[in-house]
């Protein structure tokens, strides 16, 4: 399929739009177009064979007027700085609309994990945090994981941090694992969120969840647990993909099954009683609701018009361009915007950050009761906005989450 956007076109288009309907200062607006600090590295390590990789490598801080900065780190062959930058930006929009007290910033580096080794992987980790050190710390920038980065990376991140200062810091990054300072409920908690928003909008169109046709795309951290969640809430879950396809089977699947599967053989394809799929069939196959949990750029103006899902709850962030928001709204689809849907990631990631700086360790039930206020508080925010806009979820979400940082901005006021 051709692009019609960078992650980046669109998070500027998306900022536009909400800076229009907000009325924003011209100033204020310049000011929020651009990051204010991004930090290119060069990470280079000893590959196994004795020979030395060197990585491109980038932490992007957008801004920081609510509070310390905060992101994940992805890895992926096509990182480039324009993707980490508007990554970076709805990171800044996501944490207002929730009213989390940090800024928004993300990390990456140009790398396949998939055929680099752990040591390799450690080594790059490490490497990466040695270079930006000065820039990260509780209080400056905390990490967190995102495509292709996992509990093991944060580890390596937080001992690396906690090495170079000299003493331990477990509230340097954010899903670590529980045995080192952890939240319970960290590794669910952005399908979580997505699942709870499901939830609250299929309330809002009639949609009754149980028996409701599911596809989800990518089948990771947010794609399988968002599976895993609405098959528990009772739906039923007909589409599943990852990167090499997908699969499709409308009596329903089994998530967790789907997943020894694709753990013996590297993807869901071939899973037993089920017909394999594209990734571009995956997006427009018979369903009642669609999580997009892969990449960027999956719903475009050309195949936005063919979607049949009533729900499309983005677990992914900037899954959607534009153009196809547009189409989307006018076949009167509810969309669930990413810097509202994925949003609980973000959210126990901040539970887990007061857990450290407290040193006390809550219990999976008041982790979920206090994510479930947040998401339903936010979701309910966006959805009063949008009615009394009169406009689609995302513009209400941005205008929330762009308001809330412009204001913050104004009243700190520049220095000197
Ligand atoms: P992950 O690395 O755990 O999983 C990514 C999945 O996407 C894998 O199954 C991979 O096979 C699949 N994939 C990769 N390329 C694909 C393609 N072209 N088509 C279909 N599937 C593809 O990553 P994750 O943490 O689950 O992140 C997924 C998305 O969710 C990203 O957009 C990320 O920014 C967003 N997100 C993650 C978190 C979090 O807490 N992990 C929070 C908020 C948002």
């Amino acid at each position: 399929m051709v692009q019609e956007h960078t992650a980046l076109t669109v998070a500027l288009e998306q900022l536009k739009i909400a800076a229009e309907k907000l009325n924003l200062n011209k100033g204020l607006y310049e000011i929020l177009k651009r990051p204010k600090r991004s930090i290119l590295v060069s990470v280079t390590i000893k590959m196994d064979d004795h020979s030395i990789g060197v990585f491109d490598g980038c932490r992007v801080q957008h801004w920081d007027v609510l509070g310390p900065f905060k992101g994940g780190l992805r890895y992926h062959p096509n990182v480039t700085l324009d993707e980490i930058t508007a990554l970076s930006m709805w990171m800044t929009w996501k944490s207002a609309v929730v009213g989390l007290p940090y800024g928004g910033a993300k990390g990456g580096i140009a790398c396949d994990p998939k055929k680099m080794s752990i040591g390799e992987q450690e080594r790059l980790t490490r490497r990466y945090v040695s270079l930006i050190a000065d820039y990260l710390g509780p209080h400056r920038d905390v990490p967190a994981p995102d495509v292709y980065t996992n509990e093991q990376t944060m580890a390596w991140i937080m001992d690396t941090y906690s090495q170079l200062k000299g003493y331990s810091i477990p509230e340097s990054v954010t899903g670590k694992p529980v045995e080192i300072g952890g939240s319970e409920g960290r590794i669910c908690a952005t399908s979580q969120g997505v699942s709870l928003c499901i939830r609250e909008a299929a309330g809002k169109i009639g949609l009754k969840l149980k028996g409701a046709a599911v596809a989800v795309q990518g089948y990771g951290n947010v794609g399988y647990n968002a599976a895993s969640i609405l098959h528990y809430m009772g739906c039923k879950i007909v589409a599943v993909s990852d990167s090499c396809g997908g699969i499709y089977c409308a009596e329903g699947l089994n998530p967790y099954n789907v997943r020894v599967h694709k753990n013996k053989t590297g993807s869901v394809q071939g899973y037993e009683g089920s017909t394999n799929v594209t990734n571009a069939e995956l997006l427009t196959c018979k369903c009642d609701i669609l999580v997009p949990a892969a990449l960027e750029n999956q719903i475009m103006k050309a195949n936005a018009g063919k979607i049949k899902a009533r729900i499309v709850a983005e677990g992914a962030n900037g899954p959607t361009t534009p153009e196809a928001d547009r189409i989307l709204y006018e076949k009167d689809v509810c969309l669930i915007p990413d810097i509202l849907a994925n949003s609980g990631g973000v959210t126990v990631s901040y539970f887990e950050w007061v857990q450290n700086l407290t040193r006390e360790h809550w219990t999976l039930d008041e982790v979920n009761v206090k994510l479930e206020a947040k998401i339903t508080k936010a979701f309910a925010d966006v959805h009063k906005l949008s009615v009394k806009e009169e406009s689609d979820m995302r513009t209400a979400a941005l205008m929330l989450g762009v308001g809330r940082v412009s204001h913050a901005l104004k009243t700190l006021g520049l220095w000197p």
